[in-house]
């Protein structure tokens, strides 16, 4: 199979996923999986200071999981009831091949098996695949971007050009895609910029996320300096904006905010928080076709070994459920003056 077939994208190619409709996929504590997160690549062209080494060792490429096998684990996802789908790495649009992939999973919107197909990207190549990505049904996007100083961007990427992100946004825009900025708030580095940063983008109609430092990962800096609680950042917008609870529930670790003088949305990512577990509907595909069922626990499955062992669609299928049956309760992050982090992945090898 090749994962591209223009016809899918039209609508009318043979329509495999909602042929039958197996049984969900609900985990030992009732709660069922709709969502499903796959980083294509642990490869970026940016170095993030809280996410990646400044020299960063990747996967032998014959480790990750190919276009081919992207597809049908995320297709059998699909077939088991999830209905997001977000590709995110690394950076997904550094993979090549990437609008193979995507071109393909769209056949999944066009057949109504997929509520929505999108993106985590850092935008630095979002200017020339805006076009291609709206035109196979990608309608939002999020954008990573945790300031709008050139300098400190290039400081906090190790090099970063945010001139390319803004054209990235500009251009997303033009397809008519919803964008919402992703912040990870840094207590040393762009806490005070941040009543800016959301005045910014809800100026431009845009939402955005503010995401508290998680430690995943060996990276030098020692995360207890920039880690900035976002109840202490809620606290002082309070101070001058009027922030109002929405019921909006994601079922992940966001908690959503009106801020009535932009009239914008505004996100807080908590994920060292315990309280969105119970109603946690996601997992997680490394590059390497290992399943996460939880972000802040060790478990694993993998699924690149089931498949070049020549599984079956049964026994892929068989193999998932018994990874979604096992999805713990809840997990266990602590940023603690200790040697190694809580989970010893990058976020760029699960996928954020
Ligand atoms: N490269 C893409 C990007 O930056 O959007 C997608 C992958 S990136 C790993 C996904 C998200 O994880 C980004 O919003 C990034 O800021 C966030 N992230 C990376 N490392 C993190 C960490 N240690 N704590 C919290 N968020 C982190
Ligand atoms: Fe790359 Fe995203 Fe990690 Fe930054 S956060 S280094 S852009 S994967």
């Amino acid at each position: 199979m090749t994962p591209y077939d223009a016809t899918f994208l039209q609508g009318s190619g043979p329509q495999r996923s909602g042929l039958h409709a197996p049984a969900p996929l609900i985990d030992g504590f009732g709660r069922t999986v709709t969502y499903l997160r796959v980083s294509v690549t642990d490869r970026c062209d940016l170095r993030c200071v809280y996410c990646m080494a400044e020299h960063m060792t990747f996967l032998p490429k014959k480790d990750l999981l190919t276009l081919e096998e992207l597809d049908r684990v995320a297709s059998a996802f699909i077939t088991l009831g999830v209905r997001k789908l977000r590709l995110t790495g690394g950076e997904p649009l550094v993979r090549k091949g990437i609008m193979n992939l995507i071109g393909g999973l769209s056949r999944h919107l066009a057949s109504g098996a997929l509520d929505e197909l999108t993106l985590t990207t850092n935008g630095t190549r979002l200017e020339a695949f805006a076009a291609p990505l709206a035109a196979a049904g990608v309608r939002r996007i999020n954008v990573s971007m945790d300031t709008r100083r050139p300098d400190l961007f290039r400081k906090l990427t190790r090099g970063g050009d945010l001139a390319a992100v803004m054209a990235g946004l500009k251009a997303a825009r033009a397809e008519g895609m919803a964008v919402k900025i992703n912040a990870v708030a840094l207590a040393s580095d762009n806490a005070r910029e941040l009543p800016e940063l959301i005045a910014w983008a809800h100026g431009e109609g845009m939402d955005i996320t503010l995401i508290e430092t998680m430690p995943l990962g060996e990276i030098e800096a020692d995360r207890t300096d920039q880690y900035l609680s976002l109840r202490q950042v809620r606290t002082e917008l309070e101070s001058f904006w009027t922030l109002e609870d929405l019921p909006l529930s994601t079922g992940g670790p966001a908690r959503y905010v009106r801020v009535a003088e932009t009239g914008g949305r505004l996100g807080f990512i908590t994920p060292l928080s315990h309280n969105f577990c119970e109603s946690c509907n996601r997992v997680r595909l490394t590059c390497t076709g290992v399943l996460h069922t939880c972000l802040g626990q060790e478990d694993e499955r993998d699924l690149r070994a089931v498949l070049r062992a020549g599984a079956s669609d049964a026994d892929l299928v068989a193999a998932i459920r018994r990874a979604v049956d096992a999805k713990p309760q809840g997990h266990d992050f602590q940023i603690a003056r200790s040697a190694s982090p809580a989970v010893a992945r990058h976020m760029s090898t699960t996928g954020g």
